[in-house]
């Protein structure tokens, strides 16, 4: 027996007429408000930067009338809200490359058709999960969980403890760090210190005591950056944890193709990580770099 198909479109579509705009609705957040930035305003509807997320980049695309459902839109409506979705994303994976790009329609609290374009990387916060779930706890280990012996970050305090996360759980202990190390001992202008991507960067943090004392972190496109460590906590291995950290997490984050800009002081410490030195030396932050890519 012939399984039906379903009526997807009508082969003789009633004569399009104009249907009448719905009122606004008293108390929609969406029929009395713009709801955001607007990036962009149209007619039928309007593109809003929801910069309220804790993740960058993420739109709203809002359909003015006050409408529930895609479904109660005409035909060309539905394909307008379709084309302006497609443009929107366009943009989102342009300007951010993100991995992936997330669309959804929820509205559960504000019943106004309105869809989210959520940009999401492998290093955001909820990776793999929605951006609306609960964020993973952070966990803090011994620093033998590396692979290195046991070692006290100081004799007279407690054991060394390293954890991995993201910059909302982690910003309070690696900015102290960051600070102490990139802008005052090595003169890194702050506004070239703090930038947007620590917000869907994995961030490694060891602490000494209630002490931060090392982090680095690792960006969406596989590179480790803003590896510090504090002037008297260094050579005792603890750059090495930060560093070992972020490959394992990479890795269980199935981003291949780890990579940083080493300064060229530092080559050795890397190499005995796998990792080798590409192109030529190149300055950033007046600092001599290399590239280093790791096999394996
Ligand atoms: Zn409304």
């Amino acid at each position: 027996m012939p399984i039906p198909r379903p009526q997807l479109h009508r082969r003789n579509p009633a004569p399009q007429v104009a249907s009448p705009a719905p009122p606004p609705a008293p108390g929609c957040l969406f029929c009395e408000k713009a709801g955001g930035r607007l990036l962009q305003n149209h007619e039928s509807f309007r593109i809003i930067a929801a910069d309220d997320h804790e993740l960058p980049g993420v739109a709203r695309v809002v359909w003015n009338h006050h409408v529930q459902e895609i479904s109660d839109l005409e035909e060309t409506d539905r394909s307008l809200l379709m084309q302006a979705i497609y443009e929107a994303e366009l943009q989102i994976r342009t300007l951010m490359r993100p991995h992936k790009v997330n669309v959804a329609s929820l509205g559960n609290q504000v019943p106004h058709l309105h869809l989210h374009l959520i940009p999401r990387w492998r290093t955001d916060p909820w990776w793999p999960q929605s951006a609306w779930s609960e964020r993973p706890a952070l966990l803090w280990r011994g620093i033998s969980a590396t692979g290195f012996a046991e070692e006290t970050a100081d004799p007279t305090e407690e054991p060394a403890l390293f954890a991995v996360g993201d910059w909302k759980q982690l910003k309070d202990m690696a900015s102290p760090v960051r600070q102490k190390v990139f802008v005052q001992e090595q003169g890194v202008p702050q506004e070239e210190e703090w930038d947007e991507q620590d917000r869907i960067c994995r961030h490694a943090v060891v602490r000494a005591g209630d002490h931060p004392v090392a982090t680095g972190r690792l960006l969406p496109d596989g590179r480790i950056g803003r590896m510090a460590v504090l002037p008297e906590f260094r050579r005792r291995g603890l750059g090495r944890v930060i560093l070992r950290s972020l490959i394992d997490e990479a890795a269980a984050r199935g981003i291949e193709g780890v990579f940083l800009h080493a300064q060229t002081h530092a080559l050795g410490f890397y190499e005995k990580e796998g990792f080798y030195a590409e192109g030529e030396e190149f300055f950033e932050c007046e600092i001599p770099h290399r590239k280093m890519l790791r096999s394996g």
